[in-house]
């Protein structure tokens, strides 16, 4: 039986890299997206190769309709089919500004790759998995969003952040339902703070929040790191949740639930 086949967004840097590796490790071929970074990408895929993988890169902007084709087109001509697609790629915004203060242009940027990206490219890879046979397993296809704990945290210093998260949950619900007569899952994984260059500007406010302050934000007291994430990915990639679909899996050091 041929191997698996993942195309995973923005995967050459932080969480989406630490997927496309331990989806290399779990046996997948990735097609490892990237923005603009290619010495980064090929770091990626260096990595890919090391953990006993196969792959290739692939540049595109999930915001731009051409560059979504270009994602679907190329890994269709690499490896035939797509079993697996993460959407990963995302942006914070360039400035975290005060809700009554944040400007439509940031709105837009955020809005255009967090959601409508995502968006477009399930909808475009769905078309596709529901066309393929399914593999052994009897899947079609399998989808996971990257969404964030500011899919519910309101963080008034970055309202459209957390908007474009919290649509991407309500997508993730919305692909299940569309997707599942098809057997499609499409779930998602819900990082807390995790250490990439994404979060890197703020290091030293989340150093004081998780590990100095008295009480840290998380019960379990460190940063989250790709590879957290990554593992999460792999059992939804691996059928670790067969009977799972439109649901969050929480990556975030206990920092979802209520204490007192
Ligand atoms: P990161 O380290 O900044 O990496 C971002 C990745 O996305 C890079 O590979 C980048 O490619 C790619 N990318 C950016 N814009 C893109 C676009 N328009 N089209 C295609 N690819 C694009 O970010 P990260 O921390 O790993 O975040 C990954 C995902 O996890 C995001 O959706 C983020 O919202 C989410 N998340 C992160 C955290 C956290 O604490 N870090 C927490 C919750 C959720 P280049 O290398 O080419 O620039």
């Amino acid at each position: 039986m041929s191997k698996s086949s993942a195309l995973v967004t923005g995967a050459s840097r932080g969480i989406g890299r630490g997927i496309a590796v331990e989806l290399a490790r779990a046996g997948y071929r990735v097609a490892i997206n990237y923005a603009g970074n290619l010495e980064a990408a090929n770091e990626a895929l260096g990595l890919v190769r090391a953990a006993g993988g196969d792959g290739f890169i692939v540049q595109g902007d999930v915001a731009v309709a051409a560059d979504r084709d270009r994602l679907v087109t190329e890994t269709l001509a690499h490896f035939g089919r797509i079993d697996l697609l993460v959407n990963n790629a995302g942006v914070g915004p360039k400035v975290r500004a005060d809700l009554l203060e944040s400007g439509e242009e940031s709105f837009d940027r955020l809005f255009s790759i967090n959601l409508k990206g995502p968006f477009f490219l399930t909808q475009q890879v769905a078309r596709k998995m529901i066309e393929q046979a399914p593999d052994a397993r009897g899947f079609r296809g399998r989808v996971v969003n990257i969404t964030s704990i500011s899919a519910y945290t309101a963080s008034i210093n970055r309202g459209d952040y957390c908007m474009v998260k919290s649509g991407l949950s309500m997508m993730t619900k919305l692909f299940a339902e569309r997707l599942a007569p098809h057997g499609i899952n499409v779930n998602e994984v819900r990082p807390g703070v995790i250490a990439t260059d994404l979060t890197s500007g703020v290091k030293a406010k989340y150093d004081k929040l998780i590990i100095q302050d008295e009480r840290g934000i998380t019960p379990i007291r460190r940063w989250g790191t790709p590879e957290d994430v990554a593992l999460a990915v792999r059992a939804l990639a691996e059928d670790r949740f067969p009977f799972s679909t439109g649901a969050a899996f929480d990556v975030d050091g206990g920092f979802g639930f209520f204490r007192l």
